[in-house]
């Protein structure tokens, strides 16, 4: 009983709220009362944004990276936005050193490469000099050719196959996302730096707190192009222009993508199931939050905390208003789509109405952790 409630404050103390909000330097009559905006959907305005945020902690990154490298584990819940988030980090940091990967990535890729003979020799001659376990490396290797998303694959598996992963980005700092993915992986994860040998990495565990009803807007908003894939939401990141379809009373995206065959006049339509929202995710979702809390109380490992929302009663002692997500409107006149925003409002998981941060701000909270976990 007194262990849950502890787990409990902890969960709430370890998501504290990221203060991105600038306060004038005193004395800077220049900057004073004027507002300093940025469009963070514009990568050039994004750019001069992290550098107004965090220009020190930047400096201080790139310099590192030069150098060293270090590995961070991602943990949050699925369709957190953790490739979204260390792509971010990478592109202001330095995109030749740090790498995002994803073991359901590497997995599928793994899956795809044994159809071609030569490299299904040379993954199972790797897992021989590399796998322990006690599964043959034959019967590895029809594991992964018969994989239904259903069956787990053994973590001494996995293990040996990240380590592969890692093998091939020598002098790279790298984002995992996907491990741990068992519960059993967690406490695999303390000791993997030492598993993996000859790196001698400073290793990090990144926790990522988004609302699930975020998670779920973003499905059921979600619009692909069938054309060229490009994904966007006709809630939260339409394309830059919307049409109307009067017969069916709907507004819907077109693509803009200038290198897609559609481009200006395909819709973008909702992918395949998304309507189902967070439904068929459930028992992931579930299972992502336990491996968090799990994680959560373990020592000897630095730990950043990320949280994409922030209550509403709190947003202007902590953000700029920039850095909300806006929601998107439309309405028809009988001629023309006229599109109006205004920030976007949902419950946290505890039913406090907040606001969902754009990437950006939650990127300058990880620069300015990582920065000082690292010691830098
Ligand atoms: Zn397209």
């Amino acid at each position: 009983m007194i262990f849950d409630i502890w787990i409990l404050n902890l969960k709430i103390m370890n998501f504290p709220l990221f203060k991105t909000k600038m306060t004038p330097q005193s004395g800077d009559r220049e900057s004073e009362g004027k507002d300093i905006t940025f469009n963070l959907t514009d990568p050039v305005e994004r750019n001069d944004y992290f550098h107004y945020k965090a220009d020190e902690e930047i400096d201080k990154l790139k310099d590192y990276v030069r150098e060293n490298t270090f590995i961070v584990y991602l943990l949050g819940k699925k369709n957190s936005g953790k490739g979204t988030y260390s792509k971010m980090f990478a592109e202001i940091i330095n995109p030749d050193r740090i790498e995002h990967f994803s073991v359901g990535d590497m997995i599928r890729s793994v899956s795809k490469d044994i159809q071609d003979g030569a490299k299904k020799k040379e993954i199972e001659d790797y897992l021989k000099k590399n796998y322990r376990g006690w599964v043959p490396a034959e019967d590895l290797i029809k594991a992964i050719e018969n994989r239904d998303t259903k069956t787990l694959l053994p973590t001494e598996l996995i293990l040996a196959l990240v380590k592969r992963e890692i093998g091939m980005r020598p002098k790279k700092t790298i984002f995992i996302d996907g491990f741990p993915r068992e519960m059993d992986q967690v406490s695999y994860s303390l000791f993997f730096r030492d598993l993996i040998g000859a790196r001698e990495d400073q290793d990090i565990m990144a926790f990522i707190d988004v609302p699930t009803s975020v998670i779920e807007e973003r499905i059921k908003w979600r619009r692909i192009c069938p054309i060229c894939n490009t994904s966007r939401s006709i809630k939260l990141l339409p394309t830059a222009r919307v049409g109307y379809d009067e017969a069916a009373k709907e507004f819907y995206l077109i693509c803009d993508n200038p290198k897609c065959a559609g481009y200006d006049k395909q819709r973008l339509v909702p992918k395949e199931g998304d309507e189902l929202g967070i439904a068929p995710l459930k028992d992931r979702l579930e299972l992502d939050q336990k491996l968090m809390e799990k994680a959560m109380v373990l020592y000897g490992i630095p730990k950043v905390f990320l949280r994409n929302s922030v209550p509403v009663s709190a947003a202007k002692e902590y953000v700029d208003d920039y850095e909300l997500t806006p929601e998107f409107e439309f309405s028809w006149d009988g001629k023309e789509v006229k599109v109006s925003q205004k920030p976007w409002i949902i419950n946290d998981d505890e039913g406090v109405p907040s606001y969902s941060l754009m990437a950006a701000p939650v990127v300058v909270s990880l620069i300015k952790q990582l920065s000082k976990v690292l010691g830098l």
